[in-house]
């Protein structure tokens, strides 16, 4: 069976998938234009879900294919060697599906689910305010009921992708009167509904990757919440491990430009492979590419089989993250001042790489966070006071509160 599979997922790569190295990076696809990369990578993912790549984990009834870890192993494996176009589903697909897949209504699951997989729609994570970040539960944004409807005022920041999502999973106050963790609901918004208004963030590549978005006075329906009203926190919370594993397991990649792969081509291009310093870093880079990557698959077959990561989630998100800098370090010394003012395609893919790489210690909670959930629930080192965790939220007096 599993080889089947390989032997099916291999065959179907080659005729349908670009090669490592042959696909646009950032700076092509910005000038290609928005419009074109949703095209290619929606039809790109529709393309993978008919041949039975998509959703391999996920069952049959959402879309999924059903199958097991192990093919999902077998088409990480054989995927290595591409750069599949599918970036603009990688939010959509392992935070809020997995998210809806968890604890998410029926209803849902059945509507949203089959199209994330067959890329009809593009989703991103709405959880970080300009008040509310590392300390997310202390989120401002507000869902008031009317009637049938919930009503959405508030700003969220940092969102990726929102400028082509077509829903988000967002986490606004549903009770103020609670303590900041317990009255949060989570609901699903549609990005194109009145009232959303998404304006994107230049950041240090030159890029705009994330946004800010603003949502003024708009109405969601009743069943939009996923999960339970007031138990925001605890679907959160699955977001996150998912985010965790997702951006852990992603640094390890062999492939990206940071990759063992690519640095040691670019490398040997430079007729730098000979050098033992450059050998040593190297092969620093594969050891530790190595070890995370198998690290990853590990948590990934637990996952699957139920057993839940626990604070290993952040050991991964960590690990990924430190990883991605020191490749981005590796890149510096290995190909040095070939990087400036070059203008082959793979080296600015490089350096805009090394740019863009800090941020993984920030997305999906900082290195600082990770260090201090490792600390408390790994190490058994005392927890940090958390002094507002039981006052209602509408009388904590720090922070953002405009009202005060
Ligand atoms: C590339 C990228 C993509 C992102 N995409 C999304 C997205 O799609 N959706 C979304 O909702 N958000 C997104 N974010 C936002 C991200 O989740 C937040 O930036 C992150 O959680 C940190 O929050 P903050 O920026 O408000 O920093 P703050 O929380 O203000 O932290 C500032 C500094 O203080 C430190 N710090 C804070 N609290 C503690 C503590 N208790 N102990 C020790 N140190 C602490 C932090 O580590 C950090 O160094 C993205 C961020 C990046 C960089």
């Amino acid at each position: 069976m599993s080889e089947d599979f390989r032997a099916r997922a291999r065959a179907w790569l080659a005729d349908n998938a670009p090669r490592r190295g042959s696909a646009d990076d950032e700076a092509e696809a910005e000038a290609r234009g928005q419009d074109a990369v949703l095209a290619e990578q929606k039809a790109f993912q529709a393309a993978l879900y008919d041949a039975g790549f998509a959703g391999i984990t996920w069952p049959i009834q959402y879309g999924g294919q059903g199958l097991t870890s192990a093919e999902q192993i077998i088409w990480s494996q054989e995927s290595r060697d591409y750069d599949l176009p599918t970036g603009m589903f990688f939010i959509g697909l392992s935070m809020p599906g997995n998210t809806i897949l968890e604890v998410g209504s029926e209803d849902q699951k059945k509507r949203y689910l089959p199209k994330m997989l067959r890329g009809e729609e593009i989703w991103c994570q709405l959880f970080s305010e300009p008040g509310a970040g590392s300390d997310v539960a202390s989120l401002q944004t507000s869902a008031v009921r009317d009637g049938d409807e919930w009503v959405l005022n508030g700003q969220k920041v940092w969102t990726s992708g929102a400028q082509y999502s077509d829903y988000g999973a967002i986490l606004a106050r549903t009770d103020p009167s609670k303590p900041k963790h317990e009255g949060i609901s989570m609901f699903i918004v549609d990005m194109h509904a009145p009232g959303v208004t998404v304006r994107p963030l230049k950041v240090a590549t030159g890029h705009s990757p994330f946004n800010e978005v603003f949502f003024d006075g708009v109405r969601l329906p009743a069943d939009a919440i996923i999960g339970e009203e007031n138990k925001g926190w605890a679907a959160a919370v699955v977001m996150l491990r998912h985010e965790r594993i997702a951006i852990g397991t992603m640094g390890s990649s062999r492939s990206s430009a940071l990759g063992f792969d690519s640095l040691r081509d670019l490398a040997a291009g430079l007729g730098r492979t000979g050098d033992q310093g450059v050998r040593r870093e190297l092969a620093e880079l594969y050891a530790r590419g190595r070890a995370m990557s198998l690290f990853a698959l590990l948590l990934r077959q637990e996952t699957q089989a139920g057993k839940l990561p626990g604070a290993r989630g952040s050991v991964a998100k960590l690990a990924g993250s430190e990883l991605g800098r020191f490749a981005g370090n590796v890149a510096a010394d290995v190909l040095g001042d070939q990087l400036a003012g070059s203008d082959s395609e793979e080296f600015q893919a490089v350096t805009t790489s090394i740019i863009a790489v800090p941020g993984s210690s920030i997305a999906g909670g900082t290195a600082e966070i990770q260090r201090n959930i490792i600390g408390e629930r790994v190490l058994g080192l005392a927890k940090d006071p958390g002094v507002d965790r039981a006052t209602p939220f509408n009388q904590l007096r720090v922070g953002t509160q405009r009202q005060h």
